[in-house]
């Protein structure tokens, strides 16, 4: 790789660095005893440098979010310019700040039609939390208090506040935690590739039957609202059936029963839309984002509201309760830029190109017998493994970003079964290139490993999540 900041040595202290963070930090998802850390020090558009000089490919975008890539020139600026005029000020009650009108009223610009208004945060979680406590509120201030209930969706993330995690369907964000959110049901998801969670019958049509079933179950009066990823991301990438969004709407709405997409992940461009709604030909009540607001050059979320709710949640007293950080008006300058760059640059349809073109490649992977199925979405692509032949057990996907680390600077993440790749939007036919030599090469060494055998998906059960 060219080097990217070619005058910086490696950090005299890097070792010292590693040892305090051994001490000093807690890392989400680390266990205690792990000694490796890569601290970063330097980035730009894609790449990225550690503390010891060492050089990477960002193939993650960080947590699926630097659309813009790193080291953004006009983003600083935006962000020292709104700092050298007015750094923050509270958006409770009647202030406001120039760059959060702006934002926001470019938002709604961009949104589909039903979204009204905008309600910032500091991050998706809490957004997450936001929509949560208005879709109950909206009940609650026309009358029907009853409904409270909250349906998600079994491996569905939704971040890790108690909201948040209380929707996520996956048990590691529960166990231990408890007691959780009452009254959330967790649902089926549709995985067409993996057939054997739905008993032979249509996925679709199995999804639609168990919410129809659920909502008989707990009674239409006694839901809020229904959440959902409108395009799995963590739990692997998975793009629903497209009649499967527009049939949930229609009955949910049948029911007066709201609508939350969580497009954390999806929206500002990974699919190649602004948003992955227009893509669903779905419109709901809720728009939930995050991450590609900003590119990550500032920790903001985005609760975009639909208006027939806003005209229930502002009156009376209003919406209660507020984050600190609402409407930061340096971040909602970034945001801004950051929205210009992806509109001035056309990276929604370079995330449809160089998509396409990494996804044409990886696909050709599927014909390894390690490999179950690769799914892709305009930026965001999931390598799924496939059972071992030779043991039955789902091949483990986490030994894969290490070594595709290893031999080629390439960042990769996973889930448990899947290689997660969801670069900046930025990212040249090049620099694809060799994210799919560097996951090509290194799968197909594990497959010449294992002894060839017909591929198959590994085995999905749903986890248990709702206690009675
Ligand atoms: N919702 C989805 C779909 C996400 O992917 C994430 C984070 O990855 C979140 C919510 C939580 O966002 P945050 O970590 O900013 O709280």
């Amino acid at each position: 790789m060219t080097a990217l900041h070619a005058k910086t040595a490696p950090l005299a202290d890097a070792d010292l660095l590693v040892k305090r963070d051994q001490s000093r930090l807690i890392h989400p998802h680390l266990p205690g005893d792990t000694t490796d850390r890569i601290v970063m020090v330097e980035g730009s558009g894609c790449r990225l440098r550690d503390a010891h000089g060492r050089e990477y490919l960002d193939a993650t975008g960080g947590l699926m979010l630097a659309h813009v890539g790193h080291g953004r020139r006009e983003l600083i600026e935006a962000a020292a310019g709104q700092m050298a005029k007015l750094e923050y000020y509270s958006s409770f009650h009647e202030f406001s700040n120039e760059p959060s009108i702006r934002l926001a009223d470019r938002l709604i610009g961009l949104a589909p039609p039903p979204m009204e208004r905008v309600y910032f945060t500091s991050g998706g979680a809490e957004a997450v939390d936001a929509a949560l406590r208005m879709a109950r509120l909206y009940h609650h201030r026309r009358g029907e208090r009853d409904r409270t209930w909250v349906l998600a969706r079994s491996l569905g993330y939704h971040g890790v506040s108690y909201g948040g995690a209380a929707a996520t369907g996956m048990p590691m964000f529960h166990q231990g935690f408890g007691p959780m959110l009452p009254h959330v049901r967790h649902l089926t998801p549709p995985m067409p590739f993996h057939p054997e969670m739905y008993g032979g019958e249509d996925p679709t049509e199995f999804c639609l039957r168990e919410l129809r079933e659920t909502i008989e179950d707990i009674g239409a009066e006694n839901i809020a609202v229904m959440i959902g990823e409108p395009i799995l991301g963590v739990a692997g990438v998975v793009e629903p059936p497209g009649d499967y969004w527009p049939r949930v709407r229609e009955l949910l709405a049948s029911h007066g029963i709201l609508l939350i997409l969580d497009e954390v992940i999806t929206a500002y461009g990974r699919t190649g839309h602004w948003f992955a709604a227009e893509r669903l030909g779905v419109t709901p009540d809720f728009i939930v984002t995050a991450k590609g607001l900003t590119s990550g050059y500032f920790p903001m979320g985005a609760l975009l509201v639909a208006g027939q709710v806003v005209d229930v949640v502002t009156r009376d007293e209003g919406f209660v309760g507020g984050y600190t950080y609402s409407g930061h008006a340096t971040g909602c300058a970034v945001a801004l830029e950051n929205l210009a760059i992806l509109e001035r640059e056309n990276l929604l349809a370079a995330a449809t190109r160089v998509g396409d073109r990494l996804g044409e490649r990886l696909r050709r992977l599927e014909e390894l017998p390690v490999v179950g199925q690769v799914r892709q979405t305009g930026l965001m692509i999931g390598v799924e493994l496939a059972q071992d032949p030779a043991t039955g057990e789902p091949l483990p996907a986490d030994r894969v970003p290490p070594l595709v680390r290893e031999r080629a600077g390439v960042i990769v993440r996973n889930n448990p079964n899947t290689v997660l790749i969801s670069p900046p939007l930025v990212m040249s036919d090049d620099e694809a290139d060799r994210v799919a030599d560097a996951v090509t090469e290194v799968l197909t060494e594990f497959a010449t490993r294992r002894r060839s055998g017909p591929s198959a998906a590994p085995a999905r059960e749903l986890p248990v999540l709702d206690q009675p």
